[in-house]
């Protein structure tokens, strides 16, 4: 017996495009109104209509935007003007292009960790110790105060929830990108209707649960031996280790707000994708460095050594 009434959330707003882009994977979900013939991750034109795949999981919670498209282009212009020297050229004085808003998917995952661990925590002490010495000619015996360290091992048990893992389900960005927008306030997180990404472009989760939840189960166990160094007493540890158990495991599909920028810095070069955190505008991009400007500066480098050493050489004879 049903007790609510659940609203077909779906079927009250308009059926949504389905894009897939060819050349990166990136499955794209927009409103027909907002129709692109380029992805907008990798600004590929290959981008033709799909048909829905089938048990893609809906997304659970979003986050929406608040920078704003022009607030997004400022940053990245002032990232742009703030790149080394030693970037291409054309990097530094180059005007932002096309901005997309996409709401990417991840996954976000929380669970409850046992840890047991061992390790083998240092206690600090001080001592007196003599030793001889020459003074004047004469063998004299001093005493001084020295650091000694004694350890001992520690073993035990902890718990505690770990929450806001996010781990990317998109194709069009990866992981490693991900990580470097983080951290996302996820404290602005609400449940997802289609309402709260209309007018945007959203991706489909592209990369299997499973995968998502092995990716997210490392990151963990990676969190925890942080947590646990942070636990250790004593003036030093070593040799920490943990055998951490998992439960109550949860993986939600989240969509993300991040702008998508190309960059165009020279003629005969592929426009430089740069990422900005539609929430924090943290901004994220690879400017290729000059391997011409790097390469005059180590020899500019070489050259002052050579000239050094030929100088001291000179003074020496
Ligand atoms: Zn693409």
């Amino acid at each position: 017996m049903a007790l609510g009434h659940e609203e077909p959330a779906a079927a009250l707003t308009e059926p949504r495009l389905r894009l897939g882009c060819q050349s990166c994977g990136a499955m794209l979900v927009l409103e027909p109104s907002l129709r692109t013939t380029r992805c907008p991750y990798c600004a590929a034109p290959s981008v033709v209509e799909r048909p829905p795949t089938p048990g893609v999981p809906e997304p659970r919670f979003a986050l929406g935007f608040s920078l704003n498209h022009a607030a997004a282009r400022e940053k990245v212009s002032h990232w742009l003007r703030s790149r080394s020297r030693f970037c291409r050229s054309g990097i530094r004085d180059a005007q932002p292009g096309d901005v997309h808003g996409v709401y990417v998917p991840a996954y976000l995952y929380s669970a409850l960790a046992t840890s047991r661990f061992q390790a083998s925590i240092g206690e600090n002490y001080q001592e007196q110790e003599r030793y001889t010495t020459t003074e004047n000619g004469k063998t004299v015996t001093r005493t001084r105060t020295v650091t000694r360290t004694e350890w001992r091992p520690l073993s035990g048990q902890v718990s505690g929830y770990v929450a806001d893992v996010l781990v990317t389900a998109s194709n069009g960005l990866h992981n490693d990108e991900l990580e470097a927008l983080e951290p996302f306030d996820l404290r602005g997180l609400a449940r997802y209707t289609p309402a709260l990404v209309s007018g945007w472009v959203a991706e489909e989760p592209t990369l299997t649960f499973e995968a998502c939840l092995e990716k997210a189960r490392e990151e963990v166990s990676g969190r925890l031996l942080d947590k646990l160094a942070a636990l250790m007493p004593g003036d030093s540890h070593r040799e920490l280790s943990h055998d951490s158990h998992l439960d109550w495991e949860s993986l939600d599909v989240c969509l993300l707000p991040v702008w998508v920028l190309a960059v165009r810095y020279a003629q005969d070069a592929e426009p430089l994708r740069v990422l900005v955190n539609g929430q924090t505008g943290e901004v994220h991009g690879d400017a290729p460095l000059s391997v011409w400007k790097v390469a005059a500066a180590v020899v500019v480098g070489l050259l002052v050594v050579l000239g050094l050493w030929l100088f001291l050489q000179g003074g020496g004879r």
